[in-house]
């Protein structure tokens, strides 16, 4: 085995992440742990200040519901989730973020983020629930607050360190075991509680953008699905790991349209079909009632479009030009005046992307689109998990105690799995939490974590035996590269293992052909998933000959064990859910239609850790009484 020396290290609550939920849980967490004298550490793949979806910066905090202003109340929010995840949402959890999420994003405002404000000095919406920030730096101060929490508590933060399994004593989990992605070093750590926020899953799908453009995608390439694979691998329930996300950006970069849609009041057009959205209004009845809701789901908006681009009808288009002269036109009769507001809004169209996706700028700028004179093209992207976003993938978890939610076996946020709770992208059915309410969520799990600990937590009991054998299988990839690499002329061609980017490649076919990505137009079916379910099965046979050459490859062969397990766990819960609800996200082409009678419930599955089969359940849904 590869002559790593094993670290252990010993605290009372650890935050595997280092992303939004994960910053959340570490403030809130070390605000508790330092009144009882509890330690916390945080471990994280990356360096906090830019780890995580946010790593870019954003250009809008997505969920602020406005209690205090009387604008909405956190009701209104559960209607909006209802609505856009078609009837399938923990009212309970998506609650509790929404009653919480205004105080997180004060204190983002306290720590230093600017949010737009207007002449009267209100926060600027860019949409009903969505205000505008200049958020190119919002990941280093919300880190920042999370690192003086955690230092004035007497925690540890450690950065580049990669989390792969639970450790598990019975159905508890008792600290986690990683590697270094610099050093020569085995991590174990020994903990009380255990919170999951390790973010979603890119690259189980073969993007769009492949040979120079690989890596590209929406989601950054970041997270790949080490959220999942922990609380599977601990033995957690888990719920809609169906229920993907599939975004429609500017086409190839990725850029964002929330600003296009909401601020700008821009349409979206097919080139030959006209505005899809009004021209294919009539398919949104096949789909009611949530066909009907305003604003319409996330998933029917896309396959509105998507539709057109099946008959051939495309490029979509983002009608950049006209919506800046729609907005412009106001100032028509004032030559000056008129100039100005153009410049304005030209260079807020520019900071939209060079606050989060300085690339699509980049592109921009390579293909000459000046976006008031010219419109500028999208499309939908592959498929990403992504449970805080309009995903809903992630582990099934305890409810709030104050809810007659009947989701409730115990503390706040905590899996079935005594001790391991989860955030974030990483707890499943309270989607459109976002940046805000993933920090939110962070922060309360991170208070009922140290809750648990307090009142339950016992010495972790962990089996050195046990993590040795850990320690041989996670270093094994080093050991088949050293024993084997000088065995051909060309060491990416060996019989005794492949390379993590081979492996990749493969997964993403699976999943591309037989799951619903883009080359099968994001339609499969039960004959589909079967077969593809079998070829898992000879995919995962060659997961343990994965080799790596060094660190980075080490951590490359464990994103993509981790993602197997996600992919697996979507194939086996499209299967499962006999029915189309989500066109747009995916279509099961053998059951075209929803079926309310029969479906309107969460699909929940379970890995027995132990011998690897899957359990397969329906939960009922529960709303919230009144709302
Ligand atoms: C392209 C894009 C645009 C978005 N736009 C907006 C927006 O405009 N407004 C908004 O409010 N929200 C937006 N969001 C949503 C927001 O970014 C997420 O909701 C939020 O980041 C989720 O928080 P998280 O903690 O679950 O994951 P993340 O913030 O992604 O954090 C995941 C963390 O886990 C770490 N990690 C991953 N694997 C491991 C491992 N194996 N070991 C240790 N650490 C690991 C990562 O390094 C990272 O620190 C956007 C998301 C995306 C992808």
């Amino acid at each position: 085995m590869a002559n790593w020396e094993t670290v252990v290290v010993n605290t009372d609550l650890l935050i595997c992440g280092g992303g939004f939920s994960a910053c959340g849980a570490a403030t809130e967490a070390a605000y508790w742990a330092k009144k009882k004298g509890l330690k916390v550490t945080l471990v994280d793949k990356a360096a906090l200040d830019r780890s995580g979806a946010v790593a870019m910066g954003l250009s809008a905090i997505n969920q602020y519901v406005g209690i205090k202003d009387g604008e909405n109340t956190a009701e209104d929010y559960i209607r909006y989730v209802r609505g856009d995840l078609m009837g399938i949402s923990r009212e309970d959890l998506v609650y509790n973020i929404a009653r919480h999420v205004d105080s997180t994003v004060h204190l983002f405002e306290k720590w230093g983020l600017k949010i737009w404000k207007d002449e009267a000095g209100k926060y600027v919406h860019e949409g009903r629930w969505q205000l505008m920030i200049n958020g190119e730096s919002y990941k280093v101060i919300i880190a920042e607050a999370a690192k003086n929490a955690i230092a004035a508590a007497g925690g540890e933060i450690i950065e580049r360190v990669f989390i792969v399994d639970p450790l598990m004593d019975g159905n508890k989990c008792v600290g986690a075991v990683g590697f270094s992605t610099r050093e020569n070093k085995f991590y174990v750590f020994k903990a009380k509680a255990v919170i999951a926020g390790m973010g979603g899953a890119v690259h189980v799908f073969r993007p769009r953008s492949v040979g120079e453009g690989f890596g590209r995608s929406w989601y950054p390439p970041f997270n790949s699905g080490s959220s999942a694979y922990f609380t599977i691998k601990a033995g957690a329930e888990m719920t809609c790991q169906e229920v993907r996300f599939i975004p429609v950006r500017f086409k190839d970069a990725y850029g964002p349209v929330g600003a296009w849609f909401l601020l700008f009041k821009s349409r979206a057009v097919s080139a030959t079909g006209g505005d899809y959205m009004v021209v294919r209004k009539a398919e949104l009845e096949n789909w009611k009632p949530y066909g009907l809701v305003k604003p319409i789901p996330a998933n029917l908006r896309n396959y509105l479009g998507m539709l057109d681009t099946e008959q051939g009808l495309g490029p979509l288009y983002m009608e950049t030009s006209e919506a800046i002269q729609n907005i412009a036109a106001q100032y028509k009769d004032d030559p000056k005046a008129f100039k100005k507001k153009m410049k304005e809004l030209e260079s807020e169209a520019w900071e939209d992307f060079l606050d989060m996706t300085i690339s699509q700028a980049i592109l921009w700028a390579a293909q000459n689109v000046k976006p008031e004179e010219k419109h500028s093209e999208i499309a939908a992207c592959e498929p990403y998990f992504i449970g805080s976003h309009s995903g809903a993938s992630g582990a099934w978890v305890s409810g709030p105690e104050d809810l007659p939610t009947p989701y409730k076996w115990g503390y706040t946020n905590m899996t079935t799995v005594n001790g391991l709770f989860a955030v974030g992208d990483g707890s499943g059915a309270s989607s459109h939490k976002f940046s805000s309410g993933s920090h939110a969520e962070g922060r309360i799990a991170g208070k009922s974590a140290i809750k648990y600990i307090v009142e339950k937590g016992a010495e972790p009991k962990v089996d050195m035996a046990e993590v040795e054998k850990l320690k041989a299988k996670i270093l094994l990839p080093l050991d088949l590269w050293d024993k084997h690499s000088k065995e051909t002329t060309d060491v990416e061609v060996n019989t005794n293992y492949l390379l993590p980017r081979q492996f990749l490649h493969r997964l993403q076919k699976i999943m591309d052909e037989y799951a619903g990505g883009v080359i099968s137009g994001f339609k499969t079916s039960k004959s589909l998933c079967e077969r593809g379910l079998e070829l898992m099965v000879l995919l995962k046979e060659d997961a343990a000959k994965m080799g790596a050459r060094n660190h980075h490859e080490l951590m490359r062969v464990w994103e993509n064990n981790q993602r197997v397990y996600q992919a697996e766990a979507h194939i086996r819960s499209i299967l499962f859910r006999e029915e189309t609800r989500w066109p747009g996200y995916y279509f099961r082409a053998d059951k075209p239609k929803m079926d309310d009678a029969n479906w309107k419930c969460f699909v929940n599955c379970q890995m027995d850790p132990k011998t690897g089969e899957w359990k397969m359940m329906k939960k009922d849904i529960w709303t919230m009484p009144g709302v």
